[in-house]
């Protein structure tokens, strides 16, 4: 038999998971000019892109133009696609040994955290994840329901997440109507009562995680004035150190930025989006029927911990805000995979580098690798994953060298495709989704938007004449 990866005997890969590190998994192994390689990408959406078609904010077109070079990358003869086909349930590992030689997890991060308080699972209560997803028009969420007769929302957390969701919750109707979000979540937000918009933050200023120009960009909301109390812009001593030694530029320039809404004045537009600093939710207040009425929160001081970060500590001074709406966006969580193993901790599959490995004894799972949030936790741009899936495909390449792989009984091509058309006749090829993506974009066109989404499997079938 002719060695792994030469033309008579292409390495086999499956990559489960079509968003950005599955791809970048994929272009990584794709370009390699010493080494014929055929990757196989699944995914449970009809879609491939993952959170850059789900989770990135609709009024952020240009991070979506990323998705150009997957596109350019999915036309390559050594790609295909496997959408509507789900890991676990049409797919499991076995299947996979039998068929590739090397398989790797990029499946991301596809809940999230819990903040751990009494009231979290109120009505009216909601993770900023099913929110993102729901405007986002993924089919799993299209029936999820929020209540936008409320006046007053809270956003819990200080991410670029919490920023979007503050920030679509205060866009006007004409804003929105320049975005591909789904029509449902337009129509349902240019109806939203939704006057007072506040973030709440554990930590202070200093210790945002937001990124420069996703904070500066709240000035340029259409009808929103941003508020930040000048007492909570101020920074204490201890951030005030942090930030001195910090090489983080970006913190700096946060902090320069959210000092200069505490030193505006309101302009009179309709909303308000207010920023609180160093405040934690301790109970979400419902009411009889059971739904969201406030938050309670203690006031925080800054403390400098042992590792020399700055925390929060609670105070015994604590604040009630009225809100008939909370949107936890306090970080995405991995899920486990069937047959990985998981650590429950981090939220992450067991790796090392990539490799994945065995729990207790560190040792590798010959074959097995994994890439982005699911490998290293959500954390990063779009762009970080490229790095983090160069990393795991140097691993695989060392293996390959090694002959540490699996032995797949049916390596062929051919082989894959026909277990995927026994396990789920209705998958959608990387040509299907090019028909619908187009699909798409025309229904845009006749609107001046970027695409009028499809957000259910029974409409994308339809186009394609199923
Ligand atoms: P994130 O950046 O990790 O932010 C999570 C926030 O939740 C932090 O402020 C954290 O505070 C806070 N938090 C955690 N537990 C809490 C608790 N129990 N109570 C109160 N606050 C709590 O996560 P994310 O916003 O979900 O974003 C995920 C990743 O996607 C990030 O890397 C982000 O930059 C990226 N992303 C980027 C963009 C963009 O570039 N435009 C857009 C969206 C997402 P502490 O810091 O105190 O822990």
């Amino acid at each position: 038999m002719s060695k792994v990866g030469s033309p008579e005997n292409p390495l086999r890969v499956a990559i489960i998971g079509a968003g950005p590190a599955g791809f970048y998994t994929a272009s990584s192994l794709l370009k390699r000019k010493d080494l014929c390689v055929q990757t196989d990408m699944f995914d449970g959406l009809p879609s491939p892109f993952g959170l850059v078609r789900t989770g990135v904010a609709p009024d952020h077109q240009k991070y979506k133009s990323v998705i150009r070079a997957y596109d350019k990358r999915a036309q390559t003869p050594d790609y295909r696609f496997y959408g509507c086909v789900e890991f676990g349930r049409h797919i499991e590992l076995p299947d996979l040994k039998e068929h590739y030689h090397q398989v790797v997890f990029t499946t991301g991060a596809q809940t999230d955290r819990s903040m751990g308080i009494p009231g979290e699972d109120l009505a009216g209560s909601h993770s900023a994840t099913d929110f993102v997803a729901w405007y986002n028009g993924h089919p799993d969420f299209v029936d999820y329901q929020f209540d936008f007769s409320q006046t007053r929302a809270a956003v819990v957390g200080l991410g670029n997440v919490a920023l979007d969701v503050a920030r679509i919750l205060c866009r006007t109707k004409a804003e929105l109507l320049r975005t591909d979000m789904a029509d449902y979540a337009i129509e349902a937000l240019a109806k939203s009562n939704v006057k007072e918009v506040y973030i709440l933050g554990r930590r202070g200023p200093a210790q945002a995680a937001f990124s420069t120009p996703e904070i500066r960009e709240l000035s340029e909301l259409a009808a929103a004035d941003v508020e930040v109390r000048s007492d909570e812009a101020q920074l204490d001593a201890c951030s005030r150190e942090e930030l001195a030694k910090s090489k983080n530029k970006e913190r700096k320039k946060n902090v320069v930025a959210i000092q200069k809404f505490a030193d505006a004045q309101p302009t009179g537009k309709s909303r308000k989006l207010a920023i609180r600093f160093l405040v934690s939710p301790t109970k979400i207040i419902g009411s009889e029927s059971g739904r969201v009425e406030a938050v309670e929160m203690v006031r925080n001081e800054a403390f400098q911990s042992e590792d020399g970060s700055v925390r929060p500590r609670a105070t015994d001074r604590f604040e009630t805000l009225p809100v008939g709406l909370v949107f936890r966006s306090v970080g995405y969580r991995g899920v486990s995979l069937p047959g990985i193993p998981f650590n429950e901790n981090w939220g992450t599959i067991e790796n090392e580098k990539g490799r994945i490995v065995e729990g207790a004894s560190r040792q590798p799972l010959s074959g097995l690798y994994t890439a982005g949030w699911i490998k290293r936790g959500p954390t990063g741009v779009i762009g970080t994953n490229k790095k983090d899936a160069r990393e795991t495909v140097v691993c695989m390449m060392e293996d390959l060298q090694a002959e540490r792989m699996l032995t797949p009984a049916k390596p062929q091509r051919e082989a894959a495709e026909e277990l995927v058309k026994q396990r789920q006749p209705q998958f959608i090829s990387y040509d299907d989704w090019s028909v619908i993506d187009a699909e798409e974009v025309a229904r845009g066109q006749e609107s001046g938007r970027p695409r009028v989404k499809f957000t259910s499997v029974a409409e994308m079938l339809t186009v394609l004449g199923r």
